[in-house]
């Protein structure tokens, strides 16, 4: 079979709830990608930050072998030798008391919102059934039919109604805005330190810090949504650790397996954490022993090869190249770490022309909005490789 095949097979079988490049990928190392042809692509998406530690590292492909030839699965009704583990190892890289277990980063978010509805009515002392969120404009956190009830994006709860009340939403990156939009129900503030579906979008430095301080003063719980931003992705474990904030509840995913499978967790201390009892919440495969191995696995390369850093320095050169870049069509090129995006003007024609174009130099990107596109390699990617995308992105923002 060949990628028309492929693609026709998929057309014809599955729904189309996604638009992909047509590049059909059949492996992964690394950095690198090849499809069923065998081109080989750079990739610059890591799944939007799910690939981190790059494509089938053989650490986390190792310990996910093994573990799953001795037992992937007990669900939670008994014990497994890895979650304890993987709980332990997280609490103590991450500095939070507790941790939560789920698979998808929508999942993790969920409970993050389940877990500040709770504190807010047991701890906090808020009526039952007034709790509001407030959000942000611009925020990605997920598909599930709450998370898309306080989606700015149209296409996302066009037909999904009736929505999740109690949320509440303000302009990112306006620490006063949300100062404003405090009441005595307000329960938590979710944000993203930097939005990544939103284009990435980096607020101001200063931001966090007065967020941080205002959640302080009115007792609201501060939630970061890092299942992108985090796990090293902008050149720290945390993106709100650039301006030295730390959240009350943060939510990862994505990276925190490495890629190899759905991983998620919502992180806390006890007084928040501690809502939840027996039976409150739960998920068949969250802690299961699979995935604990493997996101173990994947948080021990993340440090012991220095990936943090890693993406701190690189992010540093590729962002600074970027924006040498004489093109018409760049608006501007911002980002944190090896998070990056290239805005381009209205006139540009869209960012989708330029993503197929760079997968024609063997480059793999993906638009985000119509008129961002997003940078985001493995985590691993060394200068001579970046010098060898920079000629690519050169020549295709080069073009008319
Ligand atoms: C991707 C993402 C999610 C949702 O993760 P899924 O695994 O797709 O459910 C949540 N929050 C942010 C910030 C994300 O980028």
């Amino acid at each position: 079979m060949n990628a028309q095949d492929y693609i026709a097979l998929e057309a014809k079988f599955g729904a189309k709830n996604y638009k992909p490049l047509d590049v059909v990928l059949e492996r992964g190392e690394g950095i690198w990608v090849w499809d069923v042809e065998g081109r080989r692509y750079l990739d610059f998406l890591s799944a939007y930050s799910a690939v981190n530690q790059g494509h089938a590292h053989p650490v986390i492909l190792k310990a996910m072998i093994d573990q799953a030839s001795r037992l992937p699965l007990t669900s939670r009704a008994f014990r497994n030798n890895q979650y304890p583990l993987m709980a332990q190892e997280l609490c103590e890289l991450t500095g939070y008391d507790k941790m939560l277990p789920m698979n998808s980063g929508a999942e993790a978010v969920e409970t993050a919102i389940k877990a500040a509805r709770k504190w807010g009515y047991k701890v906090k002392g808020v009526a039952e059934g007034a709790a509001e969120i407030i959000v942000c404009d611009g925020n990605f956190s997920g598909r599930t039919t709450t998370i898309i009830s306080f989606s700015p994006e149209p296409q996302y709860k066009d037909g999904f109604g009736p929505f999740t009340p109690g949320f509440v939403t303000v302009p990112f990156g306006d620490a006063e805005a949300f100062g404003a939009a405090i009441t005595p129900n307000t329960v938590a503030f979710l944000v993203e330190p930097i939005q990544g579906e939103g284009g990435v979008i980096v607020p101001e430095l200063g931001y966090l810090k007065r967020v941080r301080e205002l959640c302080d003063q009115h007792n609201v719980l501060l939630i970061a949504d890092e299942v992108q931003s985090g796990l090293g992705r902008t050149g720290k474990l945390f993106a709100a650790q650039h301006e030295g904030v730390r959240a009350d509840i943060v939510t990862i995913g994505k990276a925190l397996s490495g890629g190899f499978y759905p991983v998620s967790a919502m992180l806390a201390d006890e007084a928040v954490m501690g809502v939840f009892k027996p039976g409150d919440h739960g998920s068949t495969f969250g802690g299961n022993p699979l995935a604990a191995a493997v996101a173990r696995a994947a948080l021990k390369v993340l440090v012991e090869e220095n990936m943090i850093e890693n993406a701190q320095e690189q992010g540093e050169y590729l962002m600074g190249r970027l924006r040498r870049i004489e093109s018409p069509h760049v608006k501007e090129v911002r980002g944190r770490g090896l998070l990056i995006g290239v805005e381009l003007h209205a006139e540009a024609g869209g960012a989708r022309r330029f993503c197929e174009a760079l997968k024609e130099e063997g480059l793999l990107c993906k638009e985000t909005h119509d008129n961002v596109i997003r940078f985001a390699p493995p985590l691993t990617i060394q200068k001579p490789d970046i010098d060898w995308a920079l000629e690519r992105v050169e020549k295709v923002l080069m073009m008319p």
